[in-house]
């Protein structure tokens, strides 16, 4: 088996493939999921010298990790050019592990207000209680970035393309600045996908993937990682998440390894679609907007296309008519289903002013963008000229 040094030369679809991939005695073709809370010692010393330094592939209880869970830590840490990752329970409690592990009273975090809400309680709720300063900017502006970071900030949070209303920031500058004043950039890259991330190409400290999306990319499993630093990562990263026990399941990680040999040909297909969708329903008459990062109708597509080949795999639009049109339109679809999850294999509409962000209040959804028009599409592995008649047939409905 190639070593770690060498899977770093590979390209990224053998990585997938092939990375951290561990054999047991057996020599197994395809990846074992290893089902156990502990392992055992052969002799009371071993016990001992592994609790006082575990090395390399020696475990000792899977809420600290398990091989299953390395093997998928290793492989996609190494795919989105991290040194390591911790594999969490769910895109969240990846969040809330690195925030909580990196952060103290006093501390000062300067984020984009356009989070995922989930998130923004993380930050503002749960953090705040603790004494924790919290920033919000509007994260398009690079001047709005330059004025809030400061010598007094510990730490940068925003995600690089915003769910839902998929803003974009320039990532570059972001990190950048914050370096300049020796903050760490943390990027939330759920919407940006792994395969379209340009974090750690822009210089980002940490990424955390909600592994729940495209990962797992057919609607099953809850995951999460946190990639970084292997000094972070196996410091207070994995000092946070073994006591705390938001570790991710092996079986979880079992399947996402199997889905990750799977990643690269299923979001590169669903981002083709995304945009063949955006392309066919520009200037559509019961439509005010449609949005996908790198074409032509959004507003910031040269800076999305500076920074990605494609922008994940779902679009915005706006139906004309507000709420009742909308509904109208969402209750028309036969092919693409209603609910509110995205990067699923089957295409997803969501109206997220009465769902995922009902409980904003009217002004913060005016700021952000949130109108009853609006809905987020998330474009799924079916075939695009089917997804396309069936939106078709649904704005003529309206
Ligand atoms: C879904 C999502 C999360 C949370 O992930 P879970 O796996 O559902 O916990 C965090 N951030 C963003 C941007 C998301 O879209």
């Amino acid at each position: 088996m190639a070593d770690k040094a060498e899977q770093s030369s590979w390209k990224n679809r053998t990585k997938l493939v092939h990375g951290g991939t561990r054999r047991s005695q057996y020599n197994e073709v395809s990846e074992s999921v290893f089902l156990t809370q502990g392992f055992v010692y052969d002799t009371a010393a071993a016990a001992e010298a592994r609790f006082v330094a575990a090395g390399e592939d020696e475990f000792i209880y899977a809420r600290y990790g398990n091989p299953t869970m390395r093997m998928f830590e290793d492989r996609i840490s190494g795919y989105l050019g991290y040194e390591d990752g911790f594999a969490c329970a769910s895109g969240m409690a990846a969040v809330n592990g690195a925030l909580m592990a990196l952060l103290k009273s006093g501390d000062t975090v300067v984020a984009s207000r356009a989070l995922f809400g989930s998130c923004l309680y993380v930050l503002e709720d749960i953090l705040g209680r603790f004494g924790v300063n919290i920033v919000l900017v509007d994260g398009t502006d690079n001047a709005a970035w330059d004025a809030a970071i400061t010598d007094d900030t510990t730490l940068v949070f925003l995600e690089a393309i915003s769910n839902p209303t998929l803003e974009v920031i320039d990532l570059k500058h972001v990190c950048d600045v914050a370096h300049a004043h020796d903050a760490l950039v943390l990027v939330d890259d759920a919407m940006a996908t792994p395969v379209f991330s340009y974090a750690q190409a822009c210089g980002a400290d940490l990424s955390i993937v909600s592994t729940t999306k495209h990962v797992d990319g057919q609607g099953r499993m809850l995951g999460g990682v946190i990639c970084g630093p292997r000094d972070i990562i196996r410091g207070p990263v994995e000092a946070y998440m073994k006591h705390t026990g938001g570790a991710m399941n092996p079986f979880t990680a079992w399947t996402h390894l199997k889905a990750l040999e799977t990643l690269e040909l299923r979001v590169r297909a669903q981002a083709a679609a995304t945009l063949s969708v955006a392309k066919a329903l520009s200037g559509h008459p019961k439509l005010s907007a449609v949005r996908y990062p790198t074409h032509e109708d959004h507003p910031q597509h040269a800076l999305a296309r500076a920074q990605a080949e494609a922008a994940g795999t779902v679009l915005t639009i706006e139906v004309k008519g507000g709420k009742d049109a909308c509904f109208r339109f969402l209750d028309a679809l036969e092919i693409i289903i209603i609910s509110n999850n995205f990067a699923d294999a089957k295409s997803i509409a969501t109206h997220p002013a009465t769902t995922t962000h009902q409980r904003l209040p009217q002004t913060q959804k005016d700021m952000l963008g949130i109108t009853d028009g609006l809905v987020r599409l998330s474009v799924g592995l079916e075939d695009v000229d089917d997804l396309i008649a069936d939106l078709m047939q649904a704005l003529a409905q309206v």
